[in-house]
C-alpha cells in the first residue's frame, strides 16, 4: 500500500514536470512571435517616499498575454527567454517602450526598468540605453535600472564597468531583492548602487519575526550611512507601513500604496497623482 502511493506520487510529480515543461517549450516556441505581434504590455507600479509623502518612481513591469496561455507572469516566462536566448531582444523592448511610454505620458517621477544578469554580460548595454535615451528624449535623470545581485556573478569587472558608464549617463541603479539569495556586504561596497530595494520577505515577516526587524533595521542603518537610500518592496498592510515608518524607512512599494497597472489604467482612475499628463500625448496614446 505504501508502495502504491509512492508510486502514486511519482506519477503525480511527473506529469506536473511533463505540464510545467510543456508550457517551457510552448512559451519558448512563441516568444518571439510574441515581440512581433504586440503580446507583452508593461505596467507600472508607484513607489513612494511617505515622509514627506511623495511619489519618487514608477517599477516597470512586464506583462505577456499569450493567446492560449493568457496572462504569464515575468517570474515564469524571463526564466525562459534567458534560456532560449530571446532576453536580449526582450530586454531592449521593455527599455525602449518603458522611455518612449513614459515621455508619451510626461511622467515626472523616475522609471525603474528591471535588467536581466544576462544584459550586463555585453558591453552593447551602454551604447543601447544611449540610444534609447537619445531616440526618446527621456533624460537620464528619469531612468533607473534595477539589477540583482545575480547579475553581478558573472564576470563582474564588465558587469562594474557597464554600470558606472550608465551611471555616468545620469541614470540611477538600484540593487533588487536584497537580503534575498546571494546577497552579500562585498557587492554592496564595490558596485555604485544609489538605492537598496529591501526584499519582500523580511516585510511580510516585519510583525512576526523580531529577526526580519532587526534585519530591517540593520539595513536601514547602513543605507543611512553609506547616503543610499532603503525602498522596502511589497508592502501590503497599515501595520508595515507603521513599522517601517517608525524604523526610518522612506520610501516604499507595495499593494497598500498601488497594483501594477498600465499607463492608460492608472491615468484613467487617477492615479497618476504626482505626474503631468501631456493632454496631446493622452489624445496620441489612446489613439494609438
Ligand atoms: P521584482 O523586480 O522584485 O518586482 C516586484 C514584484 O513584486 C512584481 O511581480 C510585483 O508585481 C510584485 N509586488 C509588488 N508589490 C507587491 C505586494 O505588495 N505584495 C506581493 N505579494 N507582491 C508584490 P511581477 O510583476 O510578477 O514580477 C516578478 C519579477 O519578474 C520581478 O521581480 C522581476 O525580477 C521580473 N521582471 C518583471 N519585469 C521584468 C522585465 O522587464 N525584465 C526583467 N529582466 N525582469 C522582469
Ligand atoms: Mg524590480
Ligand atoms: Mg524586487
Ligand atoms: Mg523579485
Amino acid at each position: 500500500r505504501a508502495k502504491k502511493s509512492i508510486g502514486e506520487k511519482i506519477c503525480f510529480y511527473e506529469s506536473e514536470m511533463d505540464e510545467a515543461s510543456r508550457m517551457r517549450r510552448t512559451m519558448a516556441r512563441d516568444i518571439w512571435v510574441a515581440l512581433e505581434q504586440g503580446q507583452f504590455f508593461l505596467n507600472y507600479q508607484v513607489q513612494r517616499a511617505v515622509n514627506p509623502d511623495r511619489v519618487t518612481g514608477y517599477e516597470v513591469l512586464l506583462r505577456w498575454r499569450h493567446p492560449e496561455l493568457g496572462l504569464i507572469s515575468p517570474a515564469v516566462f524571463i526564466p525562459v527567454a534567458e534560456e532560449c536566448g530571446a532576453i536580449g531582444a526582450i530586454g531592449d523592448w521593455v527599455l525602449e517602450n518603458a522611455c518612449r511610454e513614459a515621455m508619451q505620458w510626461n511622467l515626472q517621477p523616475k522609471i525603474a526598468v528591471n535588467l536581466s544578469p544576462l544584459q550586463l554580460n555585453n558591453v552593447s548595454m551602454i551604447d543601447r540605453v544611449r540610444n534609447v535615451l537619445a531616440e526618446t528624449g527621456l533624460p537620464a535623470e528619469r531612468l533607473e535600472l534595477e539589477v540583482t545581485e545575480s547579475a553581478l556573478v558573472g564576470d563582474k569587472a564588465r558587469a562594474l564597468h557597464i554600470l558606472q558608464e550608465i551611471k555616468a549617463m545620469g541614470a540611477t541603479i538600484a540593487i533588487d531583492d536584497f537580503g534575498s539569495g546571494y546577497s552579500s556586504l562585498e557587492t554592496l561596497r564595490s558596485f555604485p548602487f544609489d538605492k537598496i530595494k529591501l526584499d519582500r520577505s523580511f516585510i511580510s515577516e516585519l510583525e512576526t519575526s523580531r529577526q526580519a526587524k532587526a534585519f530591517v533595521r540593520a539595513i536601514l542603518a547602513l543605507g543611512h550611512s553609506l547616503n543610499v537610500s532603503v525602498l522596502a518592496e511589497g508592502v501590503e498592510t497599515e501595520q508595515q507601513l507603521a513599522v517601517l515608518q517608525q524604523e526610518g524607512c522612506h520610501q516604499m512599494q507595495g499593494f497598500l500604496f498601488g497594483r501594477p497597472e498600465t499607463l492608460a489604467i492608472l491615468a484613467e482612475t487617477r492615479s497618476l497623482q504626482a505626474i503631468d499628463l501631456a493632454p496631446d500625448a493622452v489624445a496620441t496614446t489612446l489613439l494609438a
